[in-house]
């Protein structure tokens, strides 16, 4: 039970991926999680499933991270039902693959929103909870993409290199409150749709590339954030873990 009792708010936790792998990972280890996600029935039901399945505390709040009544209202629910945040995973991103010179400003400005905005707006309104307990600890999804750059997804591969500097500036900003910030990098990591609309030679062709002899799967990026949401975690902040079976070793 290595978050007992601790609150967890997970930003886009209601679809089949990284989000609510983690947030059902949290739970299992005794945490309260809020599951939030732009979808209302949902949210709710995931957050139900938390409830049922592990017998901890779980509500599901609806929150578009583009939004910032929305994200307000997250936190506002999270304090009026648990009275102090000490997690927040800012999971919720988004992609729309285009090379450079076809992307619109409307296609840039939606990744950028949500991708580093997004996290923003949910940083800058959970620190005061914070900062009042002189603790907390944010983890933000980056991307390999961020790292090594990625074509046909500059303004996802810029936005992830974003999360990167944001995580390591406020990190150090909020370090003598006792509040850590770090980041988590994934390669591919599957998850039902990436399943369904990867061409299986692709996904063979790229998997030949990764040191580790499997495929990345959800489960990965949630025992990581789990380890750096855990007092375990604590002397580690302005990091950035890359999950990617080695990757970054062959690029
Ligand atoms: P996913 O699509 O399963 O999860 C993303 C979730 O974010 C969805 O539940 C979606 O509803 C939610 N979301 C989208 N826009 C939102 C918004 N405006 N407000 C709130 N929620 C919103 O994707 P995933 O693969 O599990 O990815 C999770 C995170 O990990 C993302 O930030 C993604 O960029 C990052 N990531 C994923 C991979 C990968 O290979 N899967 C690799 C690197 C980074």
């Amino acid at each position: 039970m290595r978050l007992q009792d601790k609150v967890i708010i997970v930003t886009g936790s209601a679809g089949a991926g990284i989000g609510q792998t983690s947030a059902r990972r949290f739970a299992e280890e005794g945490a309260k999680v809020v599951v939030s996600d732009t979808h209302q029935k949902r949210t709710k039901e995931a957050s139900e499933m938390i409830r049922d399945d592990f017998g901890v505390e779980s509500i599901g709040v609806l929150c578009d991270v583009t939004n910032q009544e929305h994200v307000d209202n997250l936190v506002a629910a999270t304090l009026e039902k648990f009275g102090r945040i000490d997690g927040l995973m800012n999971n919720a991103g988004i992609n729309v693959l285009n090379e450079c010179v076809d992307i619109t400003d409307e296609q840039w400005d939606l990744v950028f929103d949500v991708c580093i905005k997004g996290t923003f707006r949910c940083v800058r309104a959970v620190l005061p909870a914070m900062i009042k307990q002189e603790s907390g600890s944010i983890v933000s999804l980056s991307s390999t993409a961020g790292l090594e750059g990625a074509p046909n997804q500059c303004h996802y591969a810029a936005a992830k290199a974003g999360v990167v500097a944001f995580s390591k500036s406020v990190g150090n900003e909020v370090a003598k409150h006792g509040i850590r910030l770090n980041a988590i990098a994934p390669g591919l990591i599957m998850n039902p749709f990436l399943e369904r609309i990867y061409p299986k030679e692709q996904l063979e062709g790229y998997l030949e590339t990764i040191p580790l002899p499997r495929k990345g799967e959800p489960k990965d990026i949630a025992n990581t954030a789990l380890f750096l949401m855990s007092d375990e975690g604590y002397y580690l902040t302005g990091q950035t873990l890359c999950v990617s079976g080695g990757s970054w070793m062959v690029s």
